[in-house]
């Protein structure tokens, strides 16, 4: 479903290279971890799936469903079912998160060629899913993410990623500011969307999450590069030993 090769990439402002030569492979029906120190590259390869104009790639390729997604802007990549939860949501005052969660689901219906939802319908449905994470109403009728708690805003992106359903779901970092209580009910909401015609890639820098959302793949990213790939087994072998050693092997 993904496929990066030989993946380079910059900052558009300033030409600093992040990313330096980064191959991964993603297969459908997969949950791959992506772990490594700060710093290494890891909300910036998050930022160029989805498309963030700031970051140019100067060479390799982004391969999704065979196809390259490079010149897509970032709404063709979510209208393509490309889903990028962010570490730090952004706050947009003045639109209340029902009104965000309409638009975004009509949008993605548009693109289908599907009648945009009936009201009723669509409360239903936030409602559902809503009360899965443990959202009231009362939040979703508050600006997205305007005063929300670092848990709450992780939900807030759970909350978009189940009701659009995406087939290739980034999540960066979602386990940062959430309690105990938080993690479960995030990981389930995660859990609940593994499915064989999916890809999740998840972020993490700790161990912790990967109890919860046990991945097939974890690949350790330093440096703009994945210096190693291995099963869940590599999230142990990080957790007890740190980073150095791997570094070490790489380098
Ligand atoms: P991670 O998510 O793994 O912690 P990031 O992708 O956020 O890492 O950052 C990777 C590297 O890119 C870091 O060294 C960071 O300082 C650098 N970086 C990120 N944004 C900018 C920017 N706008 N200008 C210069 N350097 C940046
Ligand atoms: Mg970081
Ligand atoms: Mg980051």
């Amino acid at each position: 479903m993904l496929e990066i090769k030989n993946l380079h990439a910059r900052i558009a402002e300033s030409g600093v290279e992040i990313i330096r030569g980064l191959n991964l492979t993603v297969k459908a029906g997969e949950v791959a971890a992506i772990m490594g120190p700060n710093g290494s590259g890891k909300s910036t390869l998050s930022y160029i799936l989805a498309g963030r104009p700031d970051y140019e790639v100067t060479e390799g390729e982004i391969l999704y469903n065979g196809e390259s997604i490079l010149e897509m802007d970032p709404a063709e990549r979510a209208a393509a079912g490309i889903f990028l939860a962010f570490q730090y949501p952004m706050e947009i005052p003045g639109v209340a998160t029902m009104e965000f969660l309409k638009v975004a689901m009509n949008a993605q219906r548009k693109a289908r060629g599907e009648e945009p939802l009936k009201i009723p319908e669509l409360i239903k449905r936030v409602k559902e899913e809503a009360g899965l994470l443990s959202m009231d109403m009362a939040m979703l009728k508050r600006p997205l993410n305007v005063g929300f708690s670092g848990g709450e805003k992780k939900r807030a992106e759970i909350l978009q990623m189940k009701l659009l359903q995406p087939n290739l779901c980034v999540l960066d970092e979602t386990d940062s500011g959430l309690d105990i209580d938080a993690l479960k009910i995030v990981s389930d909401g995660v859990n609940a969307l593994r499915s064989p015609d999916r890809a999740i890639v998840v972020i993490t820098h700790y161990q912790r999450l990967l109890e919860h959302i046990v991945p097939d793949s974890v690949h350790v990213l330093y440096k703009g590069q994945v210096i190693k790939s291995g099963d869940k087994s590599l999230a142990f072998e990080l957790e007890e030993n740190g980073y150095a050693g791997i570094i070490e092997e790489a380098a």
